[in-house]
């Protein structure tokens, strides 16, 4: 990924996707906000203890470094499942954003529409986003291991497809930073749906010393291949959350007490 700093903001480039004019994304890090810990300080995480007020001047700082305007913000309150929502407008809304999501209940987002900003939050989960440059459409997703399972990614694809005229071969994909497998162990309940869906031999799901660790960027990595994107075209950030606590918000790696920090996308012109 390419390094950026806006506005005192430090965010993170797809490199496969940076070169595509019409295209604005950015995954936030830690680095630029006005949180104290332990959400220092760019917390984007509206269901977290920070106080409001901190969590709205961040987005305000987020909205201003990316050239966008807030109220033109789609995110959902996130449920690790592995519904689709397909946005054509900007919902209507009582309660302006951030203080309000627009959507419950769904875990990825499409759009072909111009000048919608399209946002997950995460902090260890896998933020996936995809771009098809010949009819101009993205998608976000969220992806923790309950998604995974789920093949929220897969199914995201197949909407691109079925609904929007995307071809795959045409898909650039890029994987952002989540938790990898060196910090990433499940229980042994957890670890039965891995083997359950991804099978025995999966290269995803290792085993040392008795305990499961589970690679969930791999395998969305290999979801969105079985859906027909190109390898080539699918850029994996390789970068663990938990690792580099410095730079991002962890879940596992901070016990809960943690932030959220965001992939967000948008058409232009
Ligand atoms: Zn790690």
């Amino acid at each position: 990924m390419i390094e950026k700093t806006v506005s005192g903001l430090k965010l993170l480039l797809f490199e496969n996707l940076a070169p595509y004019g019409g295209l604005t994304h950015a995954v936030t890090t830690r680095i630029g906000g006005v949180s104290p810990p332990p959400f220092h300080s760019l917390n984007l995480g509206t269901g977290t203890a920070d106080a409001a007020e901190n969590i709205e001047e961040n987005y305000r700082r987020l909205a201003q470094a990316l050239g966008f305007n807030l109220s033109s913000v789609v995110t959902s309150h996130q449920v690790h499942g592995d519904r689709i929502a397909s946005i054509n407008a900007i919902p209507n809304r009582q309660v302006q954003f951030p203080r309000a999501h627009a959507l419950d209940g769904y875990d990825a987002f499409i759009t072909d529409k111009k000048n919608i900003i399209l946002m997950v939050r995460v902090a260890d989960c896998v933020p996936i986003i995809l771009y098809d440059p010949t009819n101009r459409v993205i998608a976000l997703i969220h992806a923790g291991w309950r998604g995974t399972v789920a093949s929220v990614a897969l199914k995201t694809v197949e909407v691109m497809i079925r609904d929007y005229g995307c071809s795959p071969k045409t898909i650039r994909a890029g994987i952002g930073p989540s938790i990898g497998a060196c910090c990433f162990s499940v229980r042994p309940d957890v670890a039965v749906l891995f083997h359950d869906r991804f099978g025995h031999n999966c290269p995803y799901i290792r085993e040392a010393s008795g305990t499961i660790y589970i690679d969930l960027a791999g395998l969305n990595w290999m979801q969105l291949q079985a859906s027909g994107i190109r390898a080539e075209h699918i850029e994996l950030s390789g970068i663990c959350t938990a690792c580099n606590l410095h730079l991002f918000f962890s879940h596992r790696g901070e016990q809960g007490k943690t932030g959220r920090f965001v992939l967000c996308a948008g058409l232009r012109v």
